[in-house]
């Protein structure tokens, strides 16, 4: 089992996330420039002709910053839906047109030796998805941008051996921070993004020992510390009597650098 994964970079200044089979690999959104996912997968020593797809989201630009100049230059394929697809190409857009590819949330389709769904999320953007990866029996799953945990999201995060999912703000720090009300409302609302309590209270009710992996990412540079994403969710599993296994990794997603490269056996 080769499947590696590791976030080049993870919160509202630009999410992109690689997954390889120890060959060949993918991106899921490219939300930062297309000349640090170059040097960032350089420094992780995967060329970038092993890279045979881009799994987008939704439109925001926190997730397609780099998607323009990766299908021009480097003549990558990117995948993600019609609705996607036409909130992203708008009339300025110069995305290379044979390096689009459209799909259909909850079919099936692969590259590169992975099978992949992307699944609805509940976000304020057209038709905003998330994807669950398969290969070799594993199943990776990247949710970063969802307001709330929808009955159509929930089997696909369920499901993970490897789950990235957003824990985006902390609530007192989000109240008594700066941004203005309609602001602190929108990343409150079921279509902005998760809180702390939100995650670490899904997390409790999932979790269990095929969950492998859990990677909090989308983390807020205003509203929020990685110190207390962990303490809530240490809090919220103690409160419920959960403990992890020996086997069982948290991490926190950096916001402007690649985390370490995860193997998942
Ligand atoms: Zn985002
Ligand atoms: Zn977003």
């Amino acid at each position: 089992m080769n499947l590696n994964f590791c976030s080049l970079s993870s919160g509202s200044s630009g999410n992109c996330y690689y997954l390889g089979n120890g060959s060949q690999g993918i991106l899921i959104d490219a939300g930062i420039s297309a000349t640090s996912i170059r040097k960032f997968l350089r420094g992780l020593g995967i060329p970038m002709e092993t890279i045979m797809g881009i799994l987008v989201t939704h439109n925001h630009s926190d997730h397609i910053k780099g998607l323009e100049v990766l299908t021009r230059r480097n003549g990558i394929p990117a995948f993600t839906t019609a609705a996607i697809w036409k909130s992203v190409l708008t009339p300025r857009s110069r995305i290379t047109s044979d390096c689009i590819r459209e799909i259909t949330a909850g079919t099936g389709f692969s590259i590169a030796g992975f099978e992949i769904e992307a699944f609805p999320v509940c976000h304020d953007a057209p038709e905003t998805v998330g994807y669950r990866i398969s290969h070799e029996g594993r199943n990776i799953t990247i949710a970063t941008d969802l307001g709330h945990i929808c009955e159509t999201s929930a089997p696909y995060i369920r499901s993970a051996n490897l789950l990235v999912i957003e824990s985006n703000y902390d609530e007192e720090m989000l109240a008594g921070g700066p941004y203005p009300y309609f602001l602190k409302s929108r990343i409150k609302s079921d279509h902005g993004h998760l809180s702390n309590h939100q995650a670490s209270s899904f997390l409790a009710d999932i979790i269990n020992d095929n969950l492998r992996v859990i990677c909090l990412a989308h983390l807020s540079i205003n509203n929020n510390t990685p110190d207390k994403v962990l303490q809530t969710l240490h809090r919220t599993l103690s409160e419920r009597g959960i403990s992890l296994n020996g086997n069982q990794k948290i991490t926190i997603l950096n916001r402007n650098s690649p985390s370490e490269m995860i193997w998942l056996e």
